[in-house]
């Protein structure tokens, strides 16, 4: 969540950083602003609104600053407004900062800082910040040792970079819980939430640490702990190109990730599924081999769409494999003081790698000594590399905020895992050999189920003024319905809830009348009989039936209003097929409104706040 990018070099700052916030805008996107440095003063710009809205009033030509900060915000604390956006300065007008995060103290800081004559423009926990590093810098003289000394006081969250006319030309990064990464180009550096504001000027990267900081100047930059010991950092390098988060034709980014399922899926598996064995090589999990084997339980944490991949991931493992697992939620996870036994292996999922609730689920799990493992999209992020190991899922960046090509990416890992498992056990050589070839004709599949678009559009044409929706789907499906309906809520606003299709008599089926539709998953699987008669159930009450189903079954299309067909697979691989139709059906529906599809009111990716 929210985006922040410094730069220090020979370019002109304001081209590089707006740059930089076009490329984060998925991150928040309720204001924006800047600050440069002209003329040894501090001049700083923001608007309440999208990038597009701060481009508007930020003049290039007129600028000439080598050196600056901006912010595209997702609000926490304080309205989204002129005032809230960020940078936030000093009191004297002489510091500048952006923020990632939440100052958890902030009220008790600012209770304390205006006692002493600070004030106050906004109502953001950020500004707070700000005063303190400038109240501090009156005592020191020293910006490094002023930010030091102030965060060494905040508790809570932070992702930050500061600019002081004082100092005009250095930058100070610092993290704690909120990602940050140094660019290092040739006499210029880009600190920057995530590698897509960076990697149109450099490849190579330092990913900061929790507790650390940069001090970066157009000569170099130093790292060290808040507790100012220095530190030594590995340059790594960023392995996407720019054309990859690009829309590269495609209306919206959201639609060029659901046409990229094929590919992603295909290099989920790459180098990894040995069809002849029946089996799966896993080299990011060699090192836990033996404790996977003699895991007495999984459990798998994580939030949203990667929770719902997650309970995929439960009927995955404990069928193929026969080991108990259990799903959590990991914001619940982490305050309910789990039972964890030595012999527990707990996976996290996150596409970002720096989702907050699953970070410190991590931290939890490991702090009680279980072996915690991650599976994550991010190179380099947070989750990726505080797990004992993990596996990536080899999506390539995922911009759109609505999470797709992730979910699918996500669901085929917890397959091989599945798999790994299941062969270390008692899966036959047979079983796993069909498995296997399931897998390798699972991208052709998913490129089949991708033709039904038009299909799905006049689907999504007729049903646009719907007020309300319930997916409904059993056994491995069942999470496809619950991701369904995310996915209808996140980015067309409608309310939809997805539930147990057997469930629908506890319940929801008083809600059925004419007027609501009803998505069913029902694809030919061993409970596909008793999927029929519910939505007979909901046929009788005059709900407007849309079923996802296999081709080849005529049955269902003399119950159903419409039905969208997907081809036959063996059933652990529906919940990817019949996901996929259900992304085109909220992307369609979206469009029908006129929402932005990219860019979701109050949703921002990479929940980096708790
Ligand atoms: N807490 C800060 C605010 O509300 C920063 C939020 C963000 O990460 O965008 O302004």
């Amino acid at each position: 969540m929210c985006g922040i990018v410094g730069y220090i070099g020979k370019r002109k700052a304001s081209e590089v950083l707006l740059n930089g916030l076009n490329r984060m805008e998925y991150r928040g996107y309720d204001s924006a602003g800047i600050s440069v440095i002209e003329d040894s003063k501090l001049i700083t710009m923001k608007k309440k609104g999208k990038v597009s809205l701060l481009e508007s009033i930020v003049d290039h030509k007129s600028l000439t600053s080598t050196i600056g900060i901006a912010h595209t915000r997702w609000a926490t604390h304080g309205y989204p407004n002129d005032v809230n956006a960020h940078p936030h300065s000093d009191n004297s007008g002489n510091i500048s900062i952006i923020h990632n995060g939440i100052i958890e103290n902030y009220y008790a800081l600012k209770i304390k800082l205006t006692e002493e004559g600070y004030t106050f423009k906004s109502e953001t926990d950020t500004e707070v910040l700000a005063v303190f590093i400038g109240a501090l810098y009156e005592q020191v003289n020293d910006l490094e040792r002023a930010v030091r000394m102030a965060l060494s006081e905040v508790s809570g969250t932070f992702g930050i970079v500061v600019l002081s006319s004082h100092e005009p030309d250095k930058l100070i990064a610092a993290r704690r819980g909120s990602p940050l990464v140094v660019g290092i180009g040739k006499s210029e550096y880009i600190a920057a939430s995530d590698a897509t504001a960076i990697v149109q000027y450099t490849n190579s990267v330092v990913y900061l640490s929790d507790n650390e900081m940069a001090i970066i100047t157009r000569d170099g930059f130093t790292t060290k702990t808040i507790s100012n010991r220095k530190t030594i950092k590995a340059i790594q390098e960023i392995k996407f190109s720019i054309d990859q988060i690009e829309k590269s034709g495609f209306e919206h980014f959201m639609l060029k990730e659901i046409y990229e399922q094929p590919h992603t899926i295909r290099d989920s598996f790459r180098g990894r599924l040995l069809s002849e064995k029946g089996n799966v090589k896993l080299g990011g999990l060699s090192s836990v081999k033996d404790k996977l084997r003699s895991a007495g339980r999984i459990i798998i944490t994580a939030c949203g769409t990667s929770w719902h991949a997650a309970l995929v991931g439960e009927y995955l493992i404990e069928q193929i494999a026969q080991v108990p697992v259990e799903v959590e939620y990991a914001s619940e996870f982490r305050y309910r003081n789990p039972i964890l036994n030595p012999d527990d292996v707990v996976f996290v999922i996150s596409q970002s790698g720096e989702t907050a609730d699953t970070l410190a689920a991590v931290q939890e799990a490991k702090r009680k000594g279980a072996t915690v493992l991650g599976i994550v999209n991010v190179v380099g992020s947070s989750i990726a590399r505080e797990t004992d190991a993990g596996i990536y899922i080899h999506a390539g960046p995922e911009i759109g905020v609505a999470s797709t090509k992730a979910f699918t990416a996500q669901i085929s890992v917890l397959m091989l895992i599945a798999l790994y498992l299941g062969r270390m056990k008692n899966l036959s050589l047979a079983d796993g050999r069909k498995i296997a070839a399931e897998l390798n004709e699972l991208p052709a599949k998913v490129e089949s189920v991708l033709q039904n678009a038009e299909g799905i559009k006049s689907i999504a044409k007729e049903y646009s003024t719907a007020k309300n929706f319930l997916y409904l789907g059993r056994g491995n499906n069942f999470p496809v319905a619950l991701e369904g309906a995310l996915k209808l809520k996140e980015i067309s606003y409608i309310h939809a809830e997805g539930y147990p299709a057997a469930e629908m008599k506890h319940g929801p089926i008083a809600l059925i009348d004419e007027n609501m539709p009803v998505v069913f998953i029902a694809t030919k699987d061993d409970i596909y009989d008793k999927v029929i008669s519910n939505i007979e159930e909901v046929k009788a009450r005059k709900g407007k039936i849309i079923a996802i189903a296999t081709e080849g079954d005529s049955r269902i299309g003399r119950i159903a209003d419409h039905v969208i067909y997907i081809p036959d697979s063996i059933s652990f691989l529906t919940p990817i097929l019949a996901s996929i139709p259900l992304q085109l059906l909220a992307y369609y529906m979206a469009l029908e409104l006129e929402c932005n599809v990219d860019q979701p009111r109050n949703l921002a990716k990479s929940v980096t706040v708790e």
